[in-house]
C-alpha cells in the first residue's frame, strides 16, 4: 500500500514537473533552455513508445528499396539524408505517417497498393515535405504538455494508443493549407527525380472518396487534391527514370502483400 502511494505521488509529481515544464517558458530561459528541448526530449520518448508498438519489416527486398527512393529523393532535393529515418511496418492499414523525432513510417498496405515507384515516391515526398516545411515540429510543440500527461497516464505497456493519439494531436496541428503545402512539395520532390509529377494526382484519383483509408481520411477530397496537382507545372518530361528495376518492384510488392 505503502509502496502504491510512493509510485502514485512520484507520478503525479512528474505530470505536474513535466507539465510545469512545458508550459514555463521564461523559466526554461533563466536555466538558458529553450522549449524545443523539452519538446525534443519528449519525442523521443513518444518515438520510444510508438517504435515498440510497431511491426517492422527488416525484409532487405522492402527496405533496400525504400532507402533508395528516400535517398534519390534527397539528393534531388538537397535535403539532408542523416534528417529523416524511414520504418516499414507491418500491417494492411493503407497508410503512411511522418511523426515525431523526423520518424517517417510506411505501412506493407500502402505500399502494396500503389501501382509504381512513383505513386510510392508521392506518398513518401508528402510526409517527407511535412517534416521538411517543419508542420510535425511546430505540431509537437503545440501540444507538447499533452503528451507530457499521456505519457504518464497511459504507462508504456499500450504503445498503440500512444501512437494512435499522438497521429491525432499531429494532424490537429496540420491544418488543410499545410496539407496543400505537403502536396505541392512533395509532387515538386519527385518531379526533381525526373518523375512523372502527375503520378501524384493518379494515385489520389484512383482511391476517389474512399475514406474508409487511414491514408487519405484526414485530408482532403482526393479529387480536389488530384485537381490541384493537374493545375501545377513541372519541369520533368518524358522519358521519365525508372529508378528500381521491375524485379526488385515486384519482389518488394510479394513481401508487402
Ligand atoms: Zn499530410
Amino acid at each position: 500500500m505503502k509502496k502504491l502511494f510512493r509510485e502514485i505521488a512520484i507520478s503525479v509529481f512528474l505530470f505536474f514537473g513535466i507539465l510545469f515544464a512545458t508550459l514555463q517558458v521564461d523559466w526554461l530561459k533563466v536555466l538558458h533552455l529553450t522549449p524545443t528541448i523539452i519538446g525534443d526530449k519528449l519525442s523521443e520518448l513518444v518515438w520510444d513508445f510508438i517504435s515498440s508498438g510497431l511491426y517492422e519489416v527488416d525484409s532487405e527486398k522492402v527496405c533496400l528499396p525504400i532507402d533508395t527512393l528516400v535517398h534519390e529523393m534527397c539528393i534531388a532535393n538537397g535535403i539532408d539524408t542523416a534528417s529523416v529515418s524511414i520504418v516499414v511496418a507491418r500491417t494492411y492499414e493503407v497508410n503512411a505517417f511522418a511523426t515525431v523525432g523526423n520518424h517517417l513510417v510506411v505501412n506493407t498496405g500502402l505500399i502494396s497498393e500503389m501501382d509504381n515507384e512513383t505513386q510510392l515516391s508521392a506518398a513518401l515526398g508528402h510526409e517527407m515535405a511535412h517534416i521538411q516545411l517543419g508542420h510535425i515540429q511546430k505540431s509537437i510543440r503545440q501540444n507538447a504538455a499533452l503528451q507530457a500527461i499521456l505519457i504518464l497516464v497511459t504507462g508504456n505497456s499500450r504503445s498503440n494508443n500512444i501512437r494512435k493519439i499522438t497521429e491525432k494531436l499531429i494532424s490537429s496541428g496540420i491544418t488543410r493549407a499545410k496539407e496543400r503545402e505537403a502536396d505541392e512539395s512533395g509532387a515538386r520532390y519527385i518531379d526533381a527525380m525526373h518523375l512523372d509529377a502527375k503520378e501524384m494526382a493518379i494515385m489520389f484519383e484512383k482511391f476517389k472518396d474512399d475514406n474508409s483509408l487511414s491514408y487519405f481520411k484526414d485530408h482532403d477530397n482526393n479529387q480536389k487534391r488530384a485537381a490541384h496537382i493537374r493545375e501545377m507545372h513541372f519541369t520533368s518530361k518524358e522519358p521519365y527514370r525508372q529508378i528500381l528495376s521491375p524485379e526488385t518492384w515486384e519482389a518488394m510488392q510479394e513481401v508487402c502483400r
